[in-house]
């Protein structure tokens, strides 16, 4: 095989200690869902998904029905697939012949259900997601009742195997009236649901932001994505559990790391600007390292003059517009760099370490944002356990 000019390596060790931290957050009763929707925030759905079935997991979540037929071909039988968005009509009988679950947000998907149902001879694993106050997709009042009718008079074609809805933004304290009201309805309609004789095998609402920070959102299933990859969806997130806890320290480990090489290096004499146009001018002799990651590669553009790597053991800057295919660092300070040397984009060198958090704190979106962009076709390798 032909090396990519960056790698990702994945740390198995590392999301085995997220794992057994969440699991003891959470106690023994929920579920873990691990959301694996985008291909596993860019940590490759193929490395990734057997890594964490091997300690333990048996529910993905993902986004659509492709993700969820990868999903299908690295699991085991037993292992179950939820989809939480996207699915074309003509895929719900593979869905149901597979036993992958699927939200139901409207009535029409819940008639193809049925309908599939009959042609495949199985039930269909749904999931009723509810509108509480994101208003996005989720039932309202009139179409649940539609639904649970059609439900009802469907019983063989329909196992309820789930009833969910999905917070409006749990990470930050601004939306904290608005999470407890979604709870607040979200509990009220369950209640009657369940008093009329519909009872599901889950009930669940908590991303990882809830699962830390709203311990009554736990419920039977929580749906963990971006803290199973040693993330916390915010800094408030992580204060909330530091205040609470002994230990100050992160229980969280990054599992990505990702890293190239210094593709060439060059003097840049006092005035001269760097890199397309005028964004950056060497105000003094200026020694200057090209590697061969841009935006095509995932190194967003608006990194630009902002974002650092690791070179030696020291944290450089990114000096510039980004390119397509390449990044401009200023390694003034690393005279001994040379071409070839290791350039730590995200993970750890020596002592010292870049979280995609440290990129910028423009945003906490960012996290997100940087790993789901991380290209599908890239060198993926991952550590072995400490035994
Ligand atoms: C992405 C997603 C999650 C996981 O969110 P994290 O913040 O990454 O834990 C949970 N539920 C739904 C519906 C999602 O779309």
């Amino acid at each position: 095989m032909i090396a990519s000019t960056s790698s990702l390596t994945l740390d198995q060790e590392a999301l085995r200690i997220n794992l057994e931290f969440l699991r003891k957050q959470i106690g023994p009763h929920p579920k873990i869902s691990s959301v694996v929707k985008a291909n596993a925030y860019g940590h490759g759905i193929n490395q990734f998904v057997p890594m964490a079935e091997k300690f333990g997991i048996d529910h993905f979540s993902v986004f659509s029905s492709d993700e969820a037929y990868e999903v299908c071909q690295l699991v085991s039988p037993t292992t179950q697939v939820m989809i939480m968005g996207w699915i074309y009509k003509e895929e719900i009988e593979w869905a149901i012949s597979r036993d992958v679950e699927f939200y139901v947000f409207d009535i029409q998907r819940l008639k193809e259900a049925i309908r599939a149902s009959k042609i495949v001879k199985k039930p269909a694993r749904i999931h009723l997601e509810l509108e509480t106050g994101m208003n996005r997709t989720g039932l309202g009042k009139k179409n649940l009742e539609l639904a649970l009718k059609l439900i009802d008079a469907n019983r063989d074609q329909i196992h309820l195997t789930g009833i969910c809805t999905h917070l409006a933004g749990a990470e930050s304290i601004a939306n904290y009236h608005r999470v407890r009201s979604q709870l607040k309805r979200f509990k009220r309609t369950l209640r009657n649901i369940e008093n009329r004789g519909f009872v599901p095998e889950f009930r669940h609402m908590a991303s990882s932001a809830a699962t830390l920070s709203y311990p009554a959102t736990r419920m039977d299933l929580v749906r963990v994505g971006i803290a199973q990859y040693g993330f916390w969806p915010s800094q408030e997130i992580f204060m909330d559990y530091v205040r609470t806890s002994k230990d100050k320290s992160d229980p969280l480990k990054r599992v990505l790391s990702w890293k190239s090489r210094i593709m060439s290096l060059k003097d840049v004499k006092e005035g001269e600007f760097v890199s397309y146009g005028t964004t950056y001018l060497a105000a003094s002799p200026t020694r200057i390292a090209v590697v061969p990651v841009g935006y095509a590669s995932g190194f967003s553009r608006s990194l630009s003059n902002q974002g650092r790597v690791l070179i030696r053991g020291n944290r450089v800057g990114v000096i510039g517009l980004v390119n397509m295919n390449m990044m401009i660092v200023d390694v003034t300070k690393v005279p001994e760099a040379e071409q070839g040397d290791e350039v730590v984009i995200i993970g750890k060198q020596e002592d010292m370490e870049i979280s995609v958090a440290s990129f910028s704190e423009i945003s906490n979106q960012l996290n997100y944002e940087l790993l789901a962009r991380l290209p599908q076709r890239i060198e993926r390798n991952q550590t072995n356990l400490n035994s």
